[in-house]
């Protein structure tokens, strides 16, 4: 299959979700995550007139975009960041991209901030919620997220519009889906990062504003 058709497939599923939950499907937007994919295969969903993309490094996403003129050629982009991001890069993502997703520590806030103040670029951030609260991955703890919240709106003006979670392989996905639905309700935030190529039709039917499809649009990955 080729990426176009792909997207064409998984923008089906998307109105399709949407519709049978009720919902619009302009309200759902499909981030392309192109990390490690081949240059040609993205160039397709370029030409398709994908311009949403994530990517889960902040080196390898400016090689990419920057590199290879995209950023330029097509001023339309919106780069998500989806991967962990450490402190001593923040200055290249706040430069490089127009979404952080993955917003999980008082110091990240406090680098976010900084940078984003020297820069004039205010970015919107989703908050990364652990709500399988396993260890190994990154994420603030559903019983943090009051503080976590007030911490980086208030102290650090940060613009949070919503949460993101990815669930614990081994649970089903719906689940947390609709813990993060009731966490973000809770602090009153609408944006939900939820869904990715195998779930994210439940995503959909669960309230998701932003979802995170990789290899059902470009193949898997090597
Ligand atoms: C890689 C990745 C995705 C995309 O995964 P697929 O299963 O290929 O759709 C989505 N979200 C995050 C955070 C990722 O790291």
């Amino acid at each position: 299959m080729s990426v176009k058709e792909n997207l064409h497939i998984i923008q089906d599923q998307i109105a399709k979700a949407a519709e049978w939950s009720e919902r619009a499907s302009t309200e759902v937007e499909l981030v392309a995550v192109s990390k490690v994919q081949p240059e040609g295969r993205v160039r397709e969903a370029l030409e398709a007139g994908q311009r949403v993309f994530g990517e889960n490094r902040v080196q390898e996403a400016k090689e990419r975009w920057v590199g290879s003129g995209w950023r330029t050629e097509y001023p339309d982009l919106k780069l998500h960041l989806i991967g962990p991001l450490q402190t001593n890069k923040a200055g290249d993502a706040v430069a490089l991209f127009d979404v952080i997703q993955t917003l999980d520590r008082e110091k990240l806030a406090r680098a976010l901030c900084k940078e984003m103040d020297k820069q004039g670029r205010k970015l919107p951030c989703f908050i990364q919620v652990n709500t399988g609260e396993e260890p190994q991955k990154a994420g603030i703890l559903p019983h943090e997220l009051d503080d976590f919240y007030a911490f980086c709106t208030q102290e650090c003006a940060l613009d949070v519009i919503g949460l993101m979670c990815i669930p614990p392989v081994d649970e089903p996905s719906a689940l947390h889906f609709a813990f993060l639905r009731k966490l973000a309700k809770s602090i009153g935030v609408a944006g939900l990062s939820m869904g990715m190529s195998d779930d994210f039709a439940q995503g959909v039917a669960l309230g998701a504003s932003h979802i995170r499809v990789g290899s059902a649009i470009f193949g898997a990955r090597d």
